[in-house]
């Protein structure tokens, strides 16, 4: 029917071609008004047919697209190419009749990577399973003090088809993406890019653990510069040994320990670069002091060291990877110090919605009370709990799989006293923080780290942070 189907090797004259974009949504209607644009017959299909998604649904059609809802399984006749929200299933009966149907599907990072134009910015791009958001943002500080024009986008704020089509002119992108963004980004390029770390997330989207890695790989292809991994994450490393790269393009690795050559590291409490240097089997260059990175938990400073790996392939100078980390601040919710009361520390790491995001949170401090639980999605908090037996002064449990938290302190930690709080209104915080504040002695700190999802008790991470400081205020006042 109708045009040729899109492919990737083709240059894109969208004049008559049949877009199905899948997906309602923070991705799914700027890409149909820019196809739309374009002059390309955009379709959008979606699952849901409410009230919300009526009111965008008409907004859309006023323009003069067409819009399906509470139908997202059925490939609209004569679709030459699909671009899809990154989060829908690449199993859904959508994409199944698009593949035997010979038709491309393309994300929306994919989108912006093809809309781009010939003088577009190049990207440094990160991915990871824990530390994305705060990695990508330190970056773009760092490139910013270099005095560069950039901005965080992707998977954070601002999308980046807003970036590569918008007014404003940039020199380069600090860009975090996601596994499902990378899974439907077939022909991305970035100049240099890195992987934080790899533990088990997402694996009912992706199928497996070989697929989840698999997708995150993708960002390394074509790299031309720099392919970052970290040296205590041996999956990172496979990953770029995988990947198909430019000539000349190297390996970085990045490491709190000793850096070997073609690594940035740390010597002496002094973030170091043994890679962007002349004759790196014998020079190092200094980069920072710990004391620069905000937080200095050993996770953030593993961010830190990743940020200026990817800055420095890209030739900022020393000083700029300073300045940038000392500009930058977190984002809430990430390791923020709520308040010492009675001596106690009380600290918010709500973002800590899964197990190998609370390791490292629960890693960065010598004594705690630990504010645990919500939804588990599946995990495991065996391993979580026998590596951070040793640090517990207390555990105060909440939320809906609060059992399995308790099943693992009672095998791997019988005699850390453990508050069960059997109940989820809201006023379950303050009863938390309460416990906590009971359980810890002077010097301690009363850590929220959940290892879990929020969504039994509050509406995001946000709001249970949120809930969170507030107890603590209330406490101390
Ligand atoms: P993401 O965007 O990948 O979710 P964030 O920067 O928002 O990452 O951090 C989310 C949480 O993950 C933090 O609150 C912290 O608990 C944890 N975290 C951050 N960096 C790391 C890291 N390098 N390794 C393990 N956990 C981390």
């Amino acid at each position: 029917m109708g045009s040729r189907k899109v492919t990737s090797s083709e240059p894109l004259d969208w004049q008559g071609k049949h877009v199905t974009v899948a997906g309602l949504g923070v991705s799914g209607i700027p890409a149909a008004k820019v196809l739309h644009a374009r002059g390309a017959h955009v379709t959008v299909v979606n699952d849901g047919d409410d009230a919300r998604a009526r009111e965008q649904a008409a907004e859309l059609e006023a323009l003069g697209i067409t819009v399906r809802l509470g139908d997202g399984a059925t490939l609209p006749e004569g679709t030459d190419l699909i671009v899809t929200a990154p989060g829908w299933k690449p199993d859904k009966p959508l994409f199944e009749a698009a593949r035997a149907a010979g038709v491309e599907i393309w994300g929306d990072v994919e989108l912006a990577w093809r809309l781009r134009g010939p003088d577009a910015a190049p990207w440094l791009a990160i991915t990871g399973t824990n530390g994305k958001t705060t990695t990508t943002q330190m970056l773009a500080s760092i490139l910013k003090a270099a005095g560069l024009r950039t901005a965080a986008v992707g998977n954070i704020g601002v999308s980046v088809l807003d970036a590569v089509l918008g007014e404003e002119q940039y020199d380069v992108l600090a860009v975090e993406l996601s596994s499902y963004q990378l899974h439907w980004a077939p022909s991305l390029r970035a100049h240099s890019a890195a992987v934080l770390n790899l533990a088990p997330d997402h694996l009912d989207w992706h199928g497996s653990m070989e697929a989840y890695a698999r997708d995150k790989g993708r960002i390394y292809e074509g790299n031309r510069i720099a392919c970052v991994y970290n040296v205590a994450d041996k999956a990172t490393e496979d990953l770029v040994r995988e990947a198909d790269v430019e000539e000349g393009c190297r390996a970085i690795g990045f490491t709190l320990g000793s850096p070997g050559p073609s690594q940035l590291g740390l010597v002496d409490g002094i973030l170091v670069d043994r890679a962007f240097v002349e004759n790196r089997q014998k020079n190092a260059q200094e980069l920072a002091e710990i004391s620069d990175v905000n937080p200095p938990a050993p996770h953030n400073v593993a961010n830190a060291l990743a940020a200026a790996a990817l800055a420095r392939a890209f030739g900022v100078p020393p000083k700029a990877v300073r300045d940038g980390l000392r500009a930058f601040t977190p984002d809430a919710h990430r390791i923020a110090h709520v308040a010492d009361v009675d001596g106690v520390a009380y600290v918010d790491d709500s973002k800590a919605t899964n197990t190998h995001a609370a390791e490292a949170s629960l890693a960065a401090y010598e004594s705690i009370v630990w504010i645990a639980g919500g939804l588990a999605k599946g995990a495991s908090f065996e391993e979580l709990v026998a590596k951070s037996a040793k640090r517990l002064r207390g555990v105060v449990l909440i939320g809906a799989d609060r059992a399995l938290i308790r099943e693992a302190l009672a095998r791997h930690a019988p005699e850390v006293p453990v508050v069960d709080l059997d109940r989820t209104d809201t006023g379950a915080m303050l009863q938390a923080v309460t416990e906590a504040k009971r359980l810890a002695q002077p010097g301690d700190t009363v850590l929220l780290a959940p290892a879990c999802a929020s969504m039994d008790m509050f509406t995001n991470y946000n709001k249970r942070g949120d809930a969170f400081a507030e107890a603590v205020r209330e406490l101390g006042s």
